[in-house]
């Protein structure tokens, strides 16, 4: 595994500084996703479903009812091709809630969308921005990531072509996961290691925050047990500065290699100053949503790099475009995700080997759900998964399973 360090990226950060105000240019696709007959959207459907888990995890929890709360979208164009994708929407994570991603998507998006070229990605995601407008950044990311990946799917099903193709990329066979450790208490770590070492994981990633002493004392703990393992340290925003200050140096010396989201995205100043400490490199997550606060954040000096993922991001147009601007800033991209099920997993799996993820990613849908609605389901071996090949997000939605769950879900909540 690369070893990282802060300094590596410091040059790269001041390129794009001096690179003027505008965001770089984009390509939306390839050349050649163009459909072969003109086609409009038919259909879009919204299946709002609460997958089973297997293990606690405290974003997961709340009064609404348990489970991983996601909503299945389906898109029918005019000529019976059909496109699935999935919003992931964990109102501890951010804002949207299971009951919203719904109605914006039966209600407001689903209207505006039905006619249109589904080819015509820029369209669609300037369409969805007039009807759902952003305040600080992207109005409903998570929402409208279930729309983009579900046309991404049905390109990539009409041209016979995988999503990596869409983009002129390619994709590995697999992907290398880590293992999320979450725990108040220190004595229930061990067997949390245990589980990830059995299933054949080498690298962990731990939620920090915001009891600085405890997560030194479980970073230690975590290292003593896989010494050679990539030790993720995150901290969803719940240090105060003070103690992210104090906590970066530290986890430093034990080995941690990079601190992501170590206090809220809105501390712009604090970003800059722990970037200027220089103590370990790092990176942003939750409220990075939009291309422009990406290069913004860049620009200003406010991280080392980003947390991927497509769902957090508005979709797989936004997530290929900040990691192509990270790329050419020479920063740090890692792949995590929003313990994301079927679906949205799979366009994460295809979007980070597309784009050669060079570190363990925290894609920890398999560690924590129970249930599946596609008809091969993600099991990770020995700490890798398989990326899947095939049209599109080259995943059936098992259309059976998938309205047991529905019912299911709907009883239960
Ligand atoms: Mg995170």
């Amino acid at each position: 595994m690369d070893k990282i360090t802060r300094r590596k990226f410091v040059t790269g950060a001041a390129t794009v500084a001096a690179g003027g105000a505008m965001l770089p240019s984009f390509a939306y696709g390839a050349a050649g996703n163009r459909s072969p007959n003109p086609m409009k959207i038919e259909r879009i459907e919204a299946f709002p479903v609460r997958y089973p888990t297997v293990m606690p995890f405290r974003f997961l929890e709340g009064p609404a009812g348990g489970g991983r709360p996601a909503v299945l979208v389906k898109i029918t164009a005019d000529d019976g091709s059909v496109g699935w994708g999935e919003s992931v929407p964990v109102p501890r994570w951010s804002y949207e809630t299971l009951e919203a991603a719904t109605i914006a998507i039966e209600k407001y998006l689903s209207p505006i969308l039905t006619g249109r070229d589904p080819f015509d990605l820029k369209g669609v995601h300037e369409v969805m921005d007039r009807e759902i407008a952003p305040s600080f950044t992207t109005g409903m990311p998570i929402t409208k990531a279930g729309i983009d990946i579900a046309l991404h799917d049905l390109m990539g099903k009409v041209t016979g072509r995988n999503l990596a193709e869409l983009w002129g990329r390619t994709t590995g066979d697999d992907l290398v996961l880590s293992w999320t450790l979450q725990t108040p208490n220190l004595e229930d770590l061990d067997p949390l290691i245990d589980e990830g070492l059995e299933q054949g994981f080498e690298h962990f990633n731990v939620k920090v925050a915001p009891d600085r002493d405890f997560d030194l004392a479980m970073v230690r703990h975590v290292k003593k047990r896989v010494p050679d393992g990539f030790l993720w340290a995150d901290a969803n925003g719940h240090y105060t500065l003070a103690d992210a200050l104090w906590a970066a140096p530290r986890l430093a010396d034990e080995g941690v290699p990079v601190l992501e989201q170590p206090i809220p995205i809105s501390q712009i100043s604090g970003y800059q100053r722990l970037v200027r400490q220089q103590a370990l490199p790092i990176l942003v997550d939750e409220g990075m949503v939009s291309p422009g606060q990406v290069f913004e954040f860049i620009k200003l000096g406010c991280c080392d790099g980003v947390a991927m993922k497509p769902s957090r991001t508005g979709g797989l147009v936004s997530a290929r475009q900040q990691i192509e601007m990270l790329e050419s800033a020479g920063l740090l991209f890692l792949g995590s995700g929003l313990t994301d099920p079927d679906v949205s997993l799979a366009a994460s799996l295809i979007l980070y080997s597309a784009f050669g993820l060079k570190y363990p990613a925290a894609l920890n849908g398999p560690q924590f759900l129970g249930e599946s609605i596609i008809t091969e389901p993600f099991r990770p071996e020995k700490g890798r998964v398989r990326v899947p090949k095939g049209p599109g997000l080259g995943v059936t939605v098992d259309e059976e399973k998938l309205k047991d769950l529905v019912k299911r879900s709907r009883s239960e909540s």
